[in-house]
């Protein structure tokens, strides 16, 4: 029988590429395996080999015979077939995630939701470099986590973003802080069921115990329904009610109460993020620092220092008075609802369409017709969200063929105090590599419109 000594690392994307190289280092034999042909490190195919592992793709007799271990990248299914697979011959399955947890033994403070990852763990880890120690974010945001832990030690804090495909492959994980903002349908073409999506996203709180904290949207009814059975110290956040104990927003000022102490940390006012949304981001985000140690006065240097992040609301530039704002990473209604509803004046220009994700949309339509001036549809969605548009009674509505024709058609429509928004509430892969170049290419063509 062939010798079990190599591990197995799934998926040749950024965490596949960081797992293979970090295992590699530790001096194991890695198979790097890909389904498609892929292009990878010259530095990286020498240290595969020199460990006698490799990279491989495709079609490949018998690639599991000398497999002990199984660790998949994010963006493959633990159902997968070569998964299946795996675990049906014994071998182990872990996620990257669960790899990066074995390899580090510092602490973690883990977000999860549908909506407000990036944004919060990114806050999160700006709060971080206030404390004494080496701290670094990863996960979801694009940073393999098993590469993120590499410098760090005992003391550290790292800040991972773990999406619902990351938590599917957890065994051993445990967060010091797990943050859970909210959990709407999305993603449902893998997970099947809210039931099963809840259940994945629900083990960022695995094996937790009362000196963990868990942090949980109070605003959410199926999250706050969580708190009734966790292991670690429950702390609630909520934007619309005063809590006996927790973080909360009152008159505009975020509060901690805690054991008896409440705390003043700052008013929305000074933030440069605003709706509804990025407050409940900033709540979760103080309740974590708060935990991990970070003072009042840094979290709230943190605070009113944070422009927020690239396609999430941005502020691209304003032509003839009218300010254009590029949302390219709200990909499902939840958010685009969201981003309208972060304009409560309403005379918004709304951009959207894509790849459609056959989402419900009738919340998001009763807020286009409430607070939309004008509705220009592009992509492979727009037959659809035009027939649900005028379902919720919608009347402007215009369907154009290309996205720069949409951001043409913006122009030449709004006036102050009108404002433009991209904000597609569906994927961009019919038109774009991803969201981020979808964002890009919008605010390139916005650039470009406003010095013509
Ligand atoms: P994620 O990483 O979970 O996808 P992001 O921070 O990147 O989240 O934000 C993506 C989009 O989701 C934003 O453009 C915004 O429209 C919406 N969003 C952000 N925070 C929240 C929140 N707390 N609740 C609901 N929607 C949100």
């Amino acid at each position: 029988m062939a010798n079990k000594d190599a591990i197995l690392v799934y998926g040749a994307g950024v965490s596949g590429l960081g797992a293979a190289e970090v295992l590699a280092k530790a001096g194991n034999k890695v198979i790097l395996y890909n389904d498609e042909e892929k292009e990878i490190d010259q530095e990286l195919y020498e240290l595969l080999e020199a460990n006698e592992g490799m990279f491989c793709y495709g079609d490949v007799p018998n690639l599991l015979a000398t497999v002990k271990t199984f660790v998949i990248s994010p963006g493959i299914s633990i159902r997968s077939p070569l998964a299946e697979k795996a675990k049906a011959e014994g071998i182990e399955v872990i996620s990257e995630v669960e790899l990066a947890f074995r390899n580090y033994h510092g602490h973690i403070a883990a977000i999860t939701g549908t909506n407000g990852k990036t944004t919060t763990t990114t806050l999160i880890g700006k709060m971080f470099e206030a404390l004494p120690v080496k701290t670094a974010v990863g996960g979801n945001i694009g940073l393999a986590l098993s590469k993120e832990v590499e410098g760090l030690n005992e003391e550290s804090f790292l800040a991972a973003e773990l999406s619902s495909y990351q938590l599917e492959g957890v065994k051993n994980f445990k967060a010091d802080i797990a943050v859970v903002l909210n959990l709407t349908p999305d993603h449902l073409e893998r997970h099947h069921t809210m039931e099963e999506y809840g259940v994945i996203k629900k083990r960022i709180l695995n094996n937790q115990t009362k000196s963990d904290y868990t942090i949980l949207n109070y605003d959410d009814k199926t999250i706050r329904s969580w708190g009734e059975a966790v292991t670690g110290t429950l702390c609630y956040f909520s934007r619309v009610e005063e809590l006996y104990e927790g973080v909360y927003l009152q008159d505009g000022t975020f509060y901690i109460k805690w054991q008896g102490d409440k705390f003043e940390v700052c008013h929305k006012d000074e933030l440069k993020i605003f709706g509804s949304h990025n407050e409940e981001n900033v709540l979760a985000a103080i309740a974590c620092g708060f935990f991990a140690g970070v003072s009042i006065e840094d979290m709230k240097r943190a605070l009113v220092n944070f422009t927020g992040v690239e396609h999430r609301l941005e502020y691209v530039t304003s032509i003839d008075d009218v300010p254009y704002y590029n949302d390219s990473k709200a990909t499902n209604p939840e958010s685009t609802i969201k981003a309208l509803e972060s304009f409560p004046d309403g005379h918004i220009v709304l951009i959207a369409g894509g790849r459609d994700k056959g989402t419900d949309l009738t919340e998001m339509m009763n807020l286009v017709k409430k607070n939309v001036d004008l509705l220009i549809l592009i992509g492979e969605a727009k037959e659809r969200f035009e027939a649900a548009a005028k379902e919720a009674g919608v009347e402007n509505i215009v369907i154009v063929k290309t996205f720069s024709q949409a951001i043409a058609r913006a122009k030449v429509s709004a006036m102050y105090p009108q404002v433009v928004l991209l904000s597609p509430a569906c994927a961009s892969f019919d038109m774009f590599k991803d969201f981020p170049a979808r964002g890009k290419a919008f605010k390139e063509m916005v650039l470009a419109l406003a010095e013509s």
